[in-house]
């Protein structure tokens, strides 16, 4: 494994690839290398964004230009995805590289799409120790993008330090569109495409949540005014600069405050707790282990045993197994 620790560490994007490779491998021999490998990274942190946006909102045209603004000021940028389409389909579609035509070009990026995986738990959790492998990397901002849909924006925000919503301008009744769950998550709404003919509905639009973010309940880790909304257009990169800005006030408070350490301490808790109820259930998964749950299960749908008495014996079959 020393032979990929020490490119890793030197920032060679090659062993990054690789050792992200490893991690999100099923095989046992390279799930024992993998945690053995991420056991020994050195404990260096980037600022990890949660990005969330519909597809057609401006992600990938955002990440090029924000990504390439960031290391136009000599910061490492990483690009990393989680797909719940590709959970489904095994295809993968976000964080790839033609989609970032430049970004992927600039020696100062590291863009990785979604691992195909069988759920979108796996995908999280993978996508989670690539972003440990980035940070041992050197790279100072780790973005980590997913689809506006379903849980994934849940595990990606519990990944992330700082989660963006992006939204594109819409009329007063689309506000609506945007489930409470996920404006409570945002600690910065971008209004994109505030451009040319866009760019008075942008504006409305910003009010419109400035409004609505101002309902929400205030979060102790949160400043005055945050969290905020504000207009940015990925294409002509007005308002990034000052996206980026409002991102790094947010954190330097953050940090003053304590609430960044806590928060990441609360996430490293978080997911050892799923690591360990994925392992656990992974022991369910064995396929003699579920022909036996079949049988039971047919035994509890008839009567012949109740289901919890049904579940104390596969837990005891286990236990004496360990
Ligand atoms: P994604 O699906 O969220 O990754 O969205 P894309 O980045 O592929 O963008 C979808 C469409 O919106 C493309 O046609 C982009 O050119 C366009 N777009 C993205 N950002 C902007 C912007 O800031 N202003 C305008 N006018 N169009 C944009």
């Amino acid at each position: 494994m020393t032979d990929l620790l020490e490119p890793l560490i030197r920032g060679d994007r090659r062993a990054l690839s690789r050792a992200i490779t490893l991690i999100e491998s099923t095989r046992a021999d390279h799930r024992a290398r993998a945690v053995e490998l991420l056991s020994r990274l050195p404990d260096r942190q980037a600022l990890r964004i949660g990005l969330s946006g519909t597809p057609g909102v401006g992600k990938s045209t955002f990440i090029e230009a924000f990504g390439l603004m960031l290391t136009g000021q000599g910061l490492k940028v990483a690009v990393l995805a989680v797909d719940p389409s590709s959970a489904r389909s095994g295809g993968s579609i976000l964080g790839d590289k033609t989609r970032m035509e430049h970004l992927s070009r600039d020696p100062n990026a590291f863009i990785r799409p979604t691992p195909s995986s069988a759920e979108l738990g796996g995908v999280a959790r993978r996508t989670r120790e690539a972003v440990r492998l980035c940070e041992a990397a050197g790279y100072d901002v780790v973005l980590i993008e997913t689809v506006g849909v379903g849980q994934s924006e849940t595990l990606v925000a519990e990944m992330s330090d700082l989660f963006v919503l992006l939204l594109a301008p819409a009329g007063g009744d689309e506000l609506q569109g945007v489930k409470r769950g996920i404006m409570e998550m945002a600690d910065l709404i971008l209004v994109n495409k505030a451009d040319g003919d866009l760019l008075a509905t942008a504006r409305r639009t910003v009010a419109d949540y400035a409004g609505a973010l101002r309902l929400l309940r205030k979060r102790a880790q949160d400043p005055a005014g945050f969290p905020k909304a504000l207009p940015v257009s990925a294409t002509t990169g007005e308002g990034l600069d000052q996206a980026w800005a409002e991102m790094q006030a947010l954190m330097a408070w953050r940090r003053g405050q304590g609430h960044f350490d806590a928060s990441r301490a609360a996430q490293a808790r978080h997911w050892f707790m799923a690591e360990l109820r994925a392992g656990l259930l992974a022991r369910l998964d064995r396929p003699e282990v579920k022909a036996w749950l079949q049988q039971l299960g047919d035994a509890v749908a008839s009567g012949q045993i109740a289901p919890g008495a049904a579940a104390a014996e596969v837990l005891d079959h286990l236990d004496a197994h360990d």
